[in-house]
C-alpha cells in the first residue's frame, strides 16, 4: 500500500509505502473510530431513560401518556360541564327563591296597607352607570355574568325594601302594644261592673270607677298594654297597688294586690306580670279592681276588655 502526502503550502508531495503491519494497523484505526463510537453510544444511551429513544417499548408508553391526558382532559371537561350544569341550577335556584320573596313582600304591603308606592317587589331595581366596552378578555360567558349581577342587584333591593317594611311593621306592633284590650287576668271572673252599685261595706249607693275580677289569691295579675309603672305599693283605699301609664292620655291601675311585682319606672310589655291577686285595701276578698283612666277621668274598662287585639 502506497501513500501520498501532499503539503499545502509548498505543493511539494512525499510518498512512502506501508508494509503489512502498518496497513493493518491503520486499517484497524480507520474501522475502530465508528465502532467505537458506536459502542459508546449503545452503552451510553442504554443508561438513559427509555422513553428519550424511540424503540418499539418507549413508542407504546408515549401512546400511553397521550391516552392519559386525553382521559384527563375529558374528564377535566365533563367536571366543568358538571360545575357549570351546578351553578345554572343554583342561579335558577335563587330566581326562584327571589319570585317568592317578591310574593311575599307584595302580600305583606297589602296586608299592612302600606303605600304602594314605596314598595314595589316587582320592578326591576333602577341601575346605571356608563357603557364602558367590554375587553375581548372579559367577553368570556357574558350572559352568565349579567344574570349574576342582576341577581345581585335585585337581592339588595328586595332585602332594602323588607327591612323597611321590617321596620315600620315593628313601629305599628309598637302602637298594638300600648293598645289597651283583654283582661288583666288569665284566670277569675268579673264579679263587679263599672258604675253605679251599692257599697259592699256599707250598703249605700256609690259609684265604682273600676271593674272587680275575683280569683284565687296569688294568681297573676297582668298589664293589658305595654307602658311605664308610675305607682307600686299601698295606697289609700286601694290597698297594695299597680299603676301603669300607657302613653296616649291611658292609665291603668290594679288594686287590692296581694304583692306589686313591678317597681316605679319600669318598663312593662303587655301581658307582663305586673302583681299578685289578693285582697288588700278596702276588699272582701280576693280580686283586683282594675281601673281604666283617660286623660285624668275613670272610663268603663269593659269597652277595652271585650275589643280585640289590632
Ligand atoms: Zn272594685
Amino acid at each position: 500500500m502506497k501513500i501520498i502526502v501532499v503539503s499545502k503550502r509548498h505543493g511539494s508531495t512525499r510518498s512512502f509505502t506501508l508494509g503489512g503491519w502498518t496497513r493493518a494497523l491503520l486499517s484497524a484505526c480507520i474501522v475502530g473510530i465508528p465502532v467505537g463510537a458506536a459502542t459508546l453510544a449503545v452503552s451510553h444511551l442504554s443508561n438513559t431513560d427509555a422513553s428519550d429513544v424511540m424503540t418499539p417499548e418507549s413508542a407504546l408508553a408515549w401512546s400511553e401518556s397521550l391516552e392519559r391526558q386525553e382521559a384527563e382532559v375529558e374528564e377535566a371537561r365533563y367536571l366543568t360541564e358538571k360545575k357549570l350544569a351546578a351553578i345554572t341550577l343554583r342561579v335558577a335556584e335563587l330566581q326562584a327563591r327571589l319570585v317568592r320573596l317578591d310574593a311575599l313582600g307584595e302580600r305583606l304591603t297589602t296586608m299592612a296597607k302600606l303605600d304602594n308606592g314605596e314598595f314595589d317587589f316587582s320592578r326591576v331595581p333602577a341601575l346605571g352607570g356608563p357603557e364602558e366596552d367590554l375587553d375581548e378578555a372579559n367577553y368570556a360567558a357574558p350572559d352568565f355574568q349579567l344574570v349574576l349581577e342582576q341577581l345581585g342587584e335585585q337581592i339588595e333591593d328586595r332585602q332594602q325594601q323588607l327591612d323597611t317594611l321590617e321596620a315600620l311593621m315593628a313601629k305599628r306592633k309598637l302602637q298594638n302594644d300600648v293598645f289597651l284590650a283583654g283582661r288583666p287576668i288569665k284566670k277569675g271572673w268579673m264579679s263587679s261592673r263599672y258604675g253605679r252599685r251599692s257599697d259592699p261595706f256599707n250598703g249605700r249607693i256609690a259609684w265604682h270607677a273600676g271593674v272587680d275580677f275575683a280569683g284565687k289569691a296569688g294568681s297573676n295579675i297582668i298589664a293589658v298594654a305595654a307602658g311605664v309603672v308610675t305607682w307600686s305599693g299601698e295606697r289609700y283605699g286601694y290597698g297594695e297597688m299597680v299603676e301603669v301609664n300607657h302613653g296616649n292620655g291611658f292609665t291603668t291601675r290594679y288594686a287590692h294586690c296581694k304583692e306589686s311585682l313591678v317597681n316605679v319606672g319600669d318598663v312593662i310589655k303587655k301581658g307582663q306580670i305586673v302583681a299578685l291577686m289578693g285582697s288588700t285595701g278596702r276588699s272582701t276578698g280576693p280580686h283586683v279592681h282594675f281601673e281604666v283612666y283617660k286623660n285624668g277621668r275613670t272610663v268603663d274598662p269593659a269597652a277595652y276588655i271585650h275589643r280585640t287585639n289590632r
